[in-house]
Parts: structure tokens; C-alpha cells; sequence
């Protein structure tokens, strides 16, 4: 089996459904006491989070390829970055190392064209949702990605920010996901992605009315897919 290198984040709560995930799955697939071969390597979220409020992408990028250069160095077959957000910096990771980079954008948006899925709904922090990064990589697998009005993506990004990256869980704020949710699909969305790695400590597929496409699930099993292929 290949060794999975994780920049794990930005949250550890992210980081560790990441972790849970992919064992879950090498367990599933090969039983036993099997679980993945892995490397994580995390950075402090406190100071990536003050760049993104910054802006400084630059900086925050410069951090992340460090990470993806030691998860190298310490004998990472391939690199994955554990946040949708982070992928703003993806081609600066890429870059920096040999090994392969597998992008979560790529992953969730392949199943999401498996399923027939043309039109989607997409609930993330607002960096996600509003610049250019996430929905221009979607429409390369011909997805066209929907976001909530201003004001739910306020909703949406301070519960992420100011619950979820905490590990806070508030049945107030699983009802604001729903209500956005049942928005999204009355404007034509077939299916809803979580692309958010926390968002599923919140809600799961029975929160939405449609089928619901879970970017850190995903990202995790194209991970397994690869370590093992
Ligand atoms: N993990 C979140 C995401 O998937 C947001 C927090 C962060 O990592 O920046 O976008």
C-alpha cells in the first residue's frame, strides 16, 4: 500500500474525520488489522485563519507547500490537502513537490458527473463560495455550481468559522443549513455538496432533500482508491 500524506486542516476536527474516514475505508476493503499507511502534517489554524481574513494567500500557500515538502521528504507517495478552501492555493502545493497532488475538487466533482448531476448547490465557507477557485475547477468536469444568497452565505461561513472549526454543534444551525438547503433545491439544484470538511459534524445526507455529495468522504475514498491501486 502507498503511504497518503495529509496536510491536515485546517481544523484538527477536519483532520481527524479525514483520518477516521480513510481507515474506516482500509478496514472495509482489506479487514483485518489493515489501516492505512499515513502521513499528516498540521499547521496551526489560528495563523492560516488570520491570512485568509488577511487576504494573504501568498503567505498561506508559501506554509502549505513547506507542509506538502516535508510530507515528501518523509516518504508521502502522494499529497492531499484536508480543507476545500486551501485549494484556493492548490497549483502552489503542486508545485513544490514531485509526488502527486490529489485534488478534492476533482474527486467530488467526478462523482457528482457519475450521478448525472449537472446543477449543484454548494455550501462552504465564503472564500469557497464566492471566489473563482472552486466553481471554474467544477465547470472543467461540466458542473455548474450554485451558491446561497448573500445572506445565507453569511449564515453559512459563520457557523463554519464560528462553531464548526471549534467543535461546536447547535441544533439552530443544522435548521439554518436545512432551510438554505430547501432554497438551493427550489432554485434547481439536483444534488447539494458539503464542501466544507467540517460541515458533515453538522448535518448528513438525511438533512437534505437531495442527494448530497460530501467533499471530505469523497476526497478520502479517492485517497484509499489510490494508496491501494
Ligand atoms: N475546512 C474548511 C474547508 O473545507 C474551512 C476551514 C479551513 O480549512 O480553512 O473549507
Amino acid at each position: 500500500m502507498r503511504t497518503i500524506g495529509l496536510i491536515g486542516g485546517m481544523s484538527w476536527e477536519s483532520s481527524a474525520e479525514y483520518y477516521r474516514l480513510i481507515n474506516e475505508d482500509v478496514r472495509t476493503r482489506l479487514g483485518g488489522q489493515h489501516n492505512a499507511r499515513s502521513l499528516m502534517v498540521t499547521v496551526d489554524f489560528a495563523e492560516i485563519e488570520a491570512m485568509q481574513r488577511a487576504g494573504d494567500w501568498d503567505g498561506a500557500g508559501k506554509v502549505l507547500a513547506e507542509a506538502a515538502i516535508v510530507l515528501e521528504r518523509g516518504g508521502a507517495d502522494m499529497i492531499a490537502l484536508c480543507t476545500n478552501t486551501m485549494h484556493l492555493v492548490a497549483d502552489r502545493i503542486e508545485a513544490a513537490v514531485r509526488v502527486p497532488f490529489v485534488h478534492l475538487v476533482d474527486a467530488t466533482a467526478e462523482r457528482i458527473a457519475a450521478a448525472g448531476i449537472e446543477r449543484v448547490g454548494l455550501l462552504a465557507t465564503r472564500f469557497t463560495m464566492e471566489m473563482a477557485f472552486y466553481a471554474e475547477r467544477m465547470a472543467r468536469h461540466g458542473i455548474t455550481v450554485i451558491v446561497p444568497p448573500a445572506e445565507g452565505r453569511e449564515t453559512v461561513h459563520e457557523i463554519i468559522y464560528g462553531e464548526l472549526t471549534l467543535g461546536v454543534v447547535k441544533d439552530d444551525s443544522r435548521a439554518a443549513y436545512r432551510r438554505i438547503m430547501i432554497d438551493l433545491v427550489e432554485q434547481g439544484c439536483e444534488g447539494i455538496i458539503y464542501g466544507c470538511t467540517e460541515i458533515t459534524l453538522l448535518v448528513d445526507e438525511s438533512d437534505s432533500p437531495v442527494p448530497v455529495f460530501d467533499s471530505t468522504r469523497l476526497h478520502a475514498e479517492r485517497l484509499v482508491d489510490l494508496a491501494s491501486a
